[in-house]
């Protein structure tokens, strides 16, 4: 699984979009909770209380873009 700086920015994607804070909290607990090498949770999903798994979709040197595979939002990632 991705690091904890993608972690962060999964926390601001939801922020943007007026996410509860309640969510983000819950949201960031389950994060922790899951087993190392798990595949990234979709937030918007988990925000409707569904489950959406994020799938790696473009790669560059600093841009990692990421396609919920069960509401097709899209989150990209920066390098910083
Ligand atoms: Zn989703």
């Amino acid at each position: 699984m991705p690091d904890i700086g993608f972690h962060s920015q999964l926390i601001e994607a939801m922020k943007r979009r007026a996410t509860p804070a309640g969510t983000i909290e819950r949201f960031v607990r389950h994060l922790r909770a899951l087993p190392a090498g798990s595949d990234l949770p979709c937030p918007f999903c988990f925000a409707l209380g569904r489950d959406g798994t994020l799938l790696e979709q473009t790669k560059t040197t600093t841009i990692l873009s990421m396609r919920c595979a069960s509401c097709g939002e899209q989150v990209v990632f920066r390098d910083t």
